[in-house]
């Protein structure tokens, strides 16, 4: 099914008010598994609403309408629509004994427009308002819906999502709806991941393959429309199948969780425990681990090492390390290592990981910017040292080393380390 919005009003279109209803309609056609193809807003005016009428049933099974249902002379929907359909209006009583009841009830005098709110298009069904006067309009004509729906957000969700999608779901009958699954990669960027993919990305309608960038993660997700869970897991993991053949060693979730989450899940499952030790990165990679709930069982703590003189007082490591003209400097592989070994004895944790490397802007130590290395060190095991060099503005930088060693961590616990 397609569906075409049209929100009518003036102010809309001289941007004195957002069109938040389409947002929010579209979100919920999307959920009923309708495609929107079109969203139309037009002015308080009737033959420029009937000019809309006329294009969007050229295009759409179903029209929904917000705006344009209220007591006074700039409210035409449904005159509008009627007068389009050919069709009467009428006085829907039970909306119209709210209305009275509501006058009465405050002791306002009721105005004749008002009635204009109890208003039905000859034919069409009623679409109650628990949160105002206007009753909505639901009606069926030469296979077109037609939906007509209040412009105040707080009315029109609250008739959207009650009457007015009971009233769809009934016009649509068993018709298909979304079902979604989002895949979750590390270490490796949007644009590799779309190249490794991009046969299936093109020749794929259903389910349909769309991956985007998170902070350094890229999400892929897929989707097809079926008549239930079960009809949509058969499309769904064929699909997951064919792209795990391709990029599945960089595959760290199949739900929306950041790669610190899996690694914590991971450390969690395997009852280990972590520290760090980070230089650039001035805590970030604590930040990202602690923001995961519950994580203090894994995540021991860390260092912030910025200072050479840090690094020896807390980390024991020998200024001859770090100050001279032949020591290694503190952006080198052996003090990457020695960081994460030192705050692994520290915390007495099964793994320590360090981070040290040029942020910039100006290169240091006569190393350029981007240049990074990171610290593996395990208990029982060979310290790792990985070096990256990356990209980007100083906090862009900082981020990715930081997502850098995540997936460094990730690989190691997964066992899907490469050598
Ligand atoms: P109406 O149904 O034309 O009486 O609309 C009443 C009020 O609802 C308007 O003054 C706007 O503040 C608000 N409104 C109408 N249409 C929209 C829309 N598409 N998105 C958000 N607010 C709207
Ligand atoms: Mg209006």
């Amino acid at each position: 099914m397609r569906a075409e919005i049209i929100a009518v009003g003036t102010e809309l279109l001289l941007g004195q008010t957002v069109n938040t209803n389409a947002t929010y309609l579209s979100q919920g056609l999307a959920e009923l598994g309708i495609d929107v193809y079109f969203q139309t807003v037009v002015g308080d005016n009737a033959g420029r609403i009937s000019q809309a009428i006329e294009l969007a049933r050229t295009r759409a099974d179903l029209i929904l309408f917000t705006g344009g249902l209220g007591p006074t002379q700039d409210d035409l929907t449904k005159d509008a629509l009627a007068d389009y359909l050919n069709r009467a209006i009428e006085l829907h009583q039970p909306s119209m004994d709210k209305i009275v009841e509501m006058f009465t009830s405050r002791g306002i005098h009721m105005v004749e427009s008002n009635r204009r709110q109890a208003h039905l298009i000859e034919g069409s069904d009623p679409l109650m308002n628990d949160a105002g006067l206007a009753v909505g309009n639901g009606l069926t004509e030469d296979g077109t819906h037609y939906v007509l729906l209040p412009g105040p957000p707080r009315e029109m969700k609250v008739m959207f999502d009650g009457p007015a999608k009971a009233w769809i779901r009934s016009v649509m009958g068993e018709e298909r709806k979304l079902y979604s699954r989002q895949l979750m990669f590390a270490g490796i960027g949007e644009s590799n991941l779309e190249e490794a993919l991009i046969d299936l990305i093109n020749a794929q309608t259903d389910p349909s393959i769309a991956p985007y960038a998170k902070d350094g993660e890229v999400a892929i997700r897929i989707s097809t429309k079926a008549l239930d869970q079960a009809e949509a897991d058969i499309r769904l993991d064929a699909t997951e199948a064919q792209i795990k053949a391709r990029v599945g060693k960089h595959l760290y979730a199949r739900e929306d969780i950041p790669l610190e989450e899996a690694v914590i899940r991971l450390l969690r499952a395997s009852t280990r425990t972590l520290a760090s030790a980070e230089s650039l990165t001035g805590g970030l990679f604590a930040q990202l681990l602690t923001q995961i709930p519950g994580s203090s069982g894994e995540f021991a703590g860390g260092v912030v090492t910025y200072t050479n003189m840090m690094k020896h007082k807390l980390l024991s490591i020998p200024m001859s390390q770090l100050e001279g003209t032949d020591a290694p400097g503190a952006v080198s592989e052996s003090t990457a290592a020695l960081m994460a070994e030192r705050v692994r004895e520290l915390a007495d944790s099964d793994f320590g990981v360090s981070l040290t490397g040029v942020a910039g802007p100006a290169e240091s130590e006569g190393k350029p910017v981007g240049l990074v290395y990171f610290g593996l060190a395990e208990r029982g095991k060979q310290t790792r040292v990985f070096t990256a060099k990356l990209s980007g503005n100083r906090g862009i930088i900082r981020l990715r080393a930081a997502k850098s060693l995540m997936y460094r961590l990730w690989q190691a616990l997964s066992g899907t380390e490469e050598n």
